[in-house]
C-alpha cells in the first residue's frame, strides 16, 4: 500500500474517532445537565415540603398568640401566613397534577390536607376567639386534635421528603452512571486517536520509510564502491520507497551493463594491444623458426580458449608442416596433404563445427569439435595454415575471435610469405646454382667470421680440384663437364655433412671448411672424399664419362699457420699435388719441409 494511502486512511478514521470522541463528551456533559436537574427538582420539592411544614407551624403560633394576647397584629401575621400557605399549596396541587410518581402525589395531597385541616381548626379557633368565645378558641388551639393533625401534618411532610428523596436520588445516580460512562467513552476514544496518530507515524516513519531508507542508502553507498553483489529488497513494494527501489535496481543493473562494457572494451583493446605486440615481434622476425616461435607464444596469451597450430606448406606446395602448436591441439595432423584441407581449398576460412553445419576437413579427427582452419596467402599465393580449435570445457564458438584471427591470419600470412622471399634472395645470394653448394662470396664472408674468432679452434681447409676436367668438357661437351661439377658438389656435400662446410670455389675448384678438425683428420677425410669421388663411374647421354679423380690440398689454422693465410696454403698444397702427378693429397706443412729442402 502507498504511504499516501496509509496517511490518507489513517487520517479519516482519526476524524471518525475525533467526532465519536467529541459526541461522547456531549453525551457525558447531558448526563450532566439531567444530574444538575435531578438536584434542582430534589430541592424545589423538599423546600416545597418544608416551606408547607414550616407555615403550617408559623400560622400556628401566630393564630395562638392571637388567641392568647388578643393583639390584632398577631391575626394579621396568621392571615399574611396563611395566604402564602395557599400559594405555596397551590404550587404543590399543581406539582402533584404533572411530574410526580403516583405515590408522591398521593403523599403531597395528604400534606396538602392535614395542612388544610391544620388551618380549619385555626381559622375555627381564631372566628371563636372575634366571637369572644376565648376558651373554645385556646381549646381549638391547644387541644388534642390540634396536635394529632398538626403531628399527622409533620408525618406526611417527612413522608413526602422520603419518597422525592428516594426518587430524585435514583434519578441523579443514573445520570452519574450515563455522564461518567460517555466521559469513559470519550476518553477512551481520545486515547484511541492518539494510539493510532502514533502507530501510523511509528509504521510510516520507522517501518516503512527510515528502515527502508537505512537499507537504500547501505545499498548505494556498496554499489559507489562498485560492489555488485550488494542483494536488492525483494519485497515488492507499491509505493514510493518501493519506487524508489526499483530506480535503484536499473541503477545497478546499468552500473552492472556498464562494468560488463567496460570490461568487455578493456579485454578487446588488451587483444588488440598483444596483437600490436606480436605484429612488431612478427616483422623483426629473421627466419621462419623465428616466427613460428613468436605465434607460438603470442596467440595462447591472447587467445586462451583454443588450442592451435601454425602450418606452412612445403616448398612443392603439396603438405602442410606444422612449425609451432600452442595449449596441445588434439584435432589435427601435425602433416597432411594440402588437399585434406577445406580451407586451403576454398582459400577462405572454413570451421569445421560440432553442429555439422559445414564438411569437416579431412586432417580433423572424428570427435567433430569446432575447429577452424584459417589459410595463410599472400598476394594471391598459399603460404601455409593458422589452424584453432576449442579446448577446455567451454563451448564458446570462433564468432568473437574470428576478426582478430583473420588480422592474425593476414598479417602472419604476408611476414612468412616475406621470410620466404628473404630466405630465397639469401640462398640466391650465397649459393652456387649448378652445384647447390655456398659460392666464393659466402666462403670469403665465412672467413672474415673465422678471422674474428679468437676463441683458438682449430679450422681445417681443404682445396679440392678436379684433374684433367677440361677433358671432360673437350670429350663429351659442356653439359657433360657440368654433370661432373654436380656430381662431385654432391659427393662433397654428402660426405662433409655436418662436420663442415662445402663451398665452389671457382671453375671445376672447391673449398671445405673444417671446423675443430686438425692436419691428420682433415687429410683422412680428404682421402675419404677422393675414394668416394672416384669410385663412381659416370655416364652421359649414353657415354662413359670415366672415373673422375681429383688433388686435395690440406692447411690448417692457427697451429700451422695464420688464418689469413689457410687457403693460400692449402692452395699451395693443391698445386703441389697436382705436380706431384694429381689424384692424391698434399698436406700444406709438407710442402713447407720440402720447399725448405
Ligand atoms: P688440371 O688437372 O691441371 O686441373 O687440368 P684441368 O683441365 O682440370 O684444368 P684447366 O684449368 O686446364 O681447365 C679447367 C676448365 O674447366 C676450363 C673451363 O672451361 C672449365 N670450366 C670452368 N668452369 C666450368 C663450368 O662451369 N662448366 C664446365 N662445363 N666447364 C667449366
Ligand atoms: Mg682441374
Ligand atoms: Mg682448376
Amino acid at each position: 500500500m502507498r504511504i499516501t494511502s496509509i496517511t490518507n486512511w489513517a487520517y479519516g478514521i482519526t476524524v471518525i474517532l475525533t467526532a465519536l470522541s467529541g459526541g461522547a463528551f456531549m453525551m457525558s456533559s447531558r448526563s450532566a445537565l439531567q444530574e444538575r436537574a435531578a438536584v434542582e427538582e430534589h430541592l424545589t420539592l423538599d423546600t416545597l415540603a418544608e416551606e408547607l411544614a414550616l407555615g403550617a407551624e408559623f400560622g400556628s403560633d401566630e393564630a395562638r398568640l392571637y388567641v392568647m394576647r388578643g393583639d390584632e397584629r398577631y391575626l394579621k401575621e396568621f392571615q399574611a401566613q396563611e395566604n402564602s400557605e395557599r400559594n405555596v399549596e397551590a404550587t404543590a396541587t399543581r406539582l402533584a397534577g404533572k411530574g410526580l410518581a403516583p405515590g408522591e402525589a398521593e403523599a403531597l395531597k395528604a400534606v396538602v390536607r392535614d395542612a388544610d385541616a391544620l388551618d380549619k381548626i385555626e381559622q375555627t379557633a381564631v372566628e371563636a376567639f372575634q366571637r369572644g368565645d376565648k376558651i373554645a378558641a385556646q381549646e381549638g388551639l391547644f387541644g388534642a386534635e390540634y396536635e394529632r393533625v398538626q403531628k399527622a401534618l409533620l408525618q406526611t411532610v417527612a413522608h413526602f421528603r422520603d419518597l422525592t428523596g428516594a426518587r430524585t436520588g435514583a434519578q441523579l445516580e443514573a445520570a452519574r452512571d450515563r455522564s461518567n460512562w460517555w466521559s469513559l467513552v470519550a476518553k477512551v476514544m481520545l486515547a484511541a486517536t492518539g494510539a493510532l496518530f502514533l502507530a501510523v507515524l511509528y509504521f510510516v516513519l520507522r517501518r516503512r520509510v527510515v528502515k527502508p531508507l537505512m537499507q537504500m542508502t547501505g545499498i548505494v553507498s556498496r554499489l559507489a564502491k562498485q560492489d555488485y553483489t550488494v542483494e536488492m529488497p525483494v519485497e515488492r513494494r507499491a509505493d514510493e520507497i518501493g519506487e524508489m527501489n526499483d530506480a535503484i535496481g536499473i541503477f545497478r543493473t546499468n552500473l552492472i551493463e556498464r562494468e560488463r562494457l567496460d570490461a568487455e572494451r578493456r579485454a578487446d583493446q588488451r587483444t588488440k594491444d598483444m596483437i600490436l605486440q606480436m605484429m612488431h615481434r612478427v616483422q623483426a622476425c629473421q627466419n621462419q623458426g623465428e616466427l613460428a616461435e613468436v605465434v607460438v607464444r603470442f596467440i595462447p596469451e591472447i587467445f586462451p580458449d583454443f588450442a592451435g597450430g601454425l602450418y606452412i606448406l612445403n616448398d612443392s606446395k603439396t603438405a602442410l608442416i606444422r612449425a609451432g602448436a600452442w595449449l596441445e591441439p588434439q584435432r589435427s595432423l601435425a602433416a597432411f596433404p594440402a588437399s585434406a584441407c577445406w580451407g586451403l581449398r576454398r582459400g577462405r576460412s572454413h570451421e569445421s563445427g560440432a553442429n555439422g553445419a559445414d564438411v569437416p576437413c579431412r586432417h580433423l579427427d572424428a570427435s567433430g569439435a569446432t575447429a577452424l582452419c584459417m589459410p595463410l596467402t599472400a598476394q594471391g599465393d598459399m603460404i601455409g595454415l593458422l589452424y584453432q580449435e576449442e579446448c577446455g570445457e567451454k563451448a564458446l564458438g570462433f564468432a568473437g575471435a574470428r576478426l582478430y584471427l583473420e588480422l592474425i591470419a593476414e598479417n602472419v600470412g604476408l611476414a612468412i610469405a616475406n621470410l620466404q622471399l628473404r630466405e630465397k634472395l639469401i640462398e640466391l645470394a650465397v649459393r652456387d646454382p649448378l652445384t647447390g653448394l655456398f659460392n666464393r662470396r659466402f666462403l670469403d664472408e665465412t672467413l672474415q667470421l673465422h678471422r674474428q674468432d679468437r676463441s683458438g679452434e682449430q679450422l681445417a681447409c681443404l682445396m679440392v680440384d678436379i684433374d684433367h676436367f677440361k677433358r671432360f668438357n673437350d670429350e663429351f661437351g659442356h653439359d657433360a663437364g657440368d654433370l661432373v661439377m654436380q656430381y662431385v658438389g654432391q659427393t662433397l656435400r654428402e660426405t662433409v655433412g655436418t662436420a663442415g662446410s662445402a663451398y665452389r670455389f671457382g671453375g671445376e675448384e672447391f673449398t671445405v671448411l673444417l671446423p675443430g678438425l686438425d692436419e691428420q683428420e682433415a687429410s683422412e677425410l680428404a682421402d675419404a672424399l677422393r675414394q668416394k669421388i672416384g669410385g663412381a663411374t659416370l655416364s652421359h647421354s649414353g657415354r662413359v664419362l670415366g672415373a673422375v679423380s681429383t688433388s686435395i690440398g690440406v692447411a690448417t689454422a692457427p697451429l700451422n699457420g695464420s688464418i689469413e693465410t689457410l687457403v693460400t696454403r692449402a692452395d699451395a698444397a693443391l698445386l703441389q699435388a697436382k705436380a706431384a702427378g694429381r689424384n692424391r693429397t698434399v698436406v700444406a706443412s709438407q710442402i713447407k719441409s720440402s720447399a725448405l729442402l
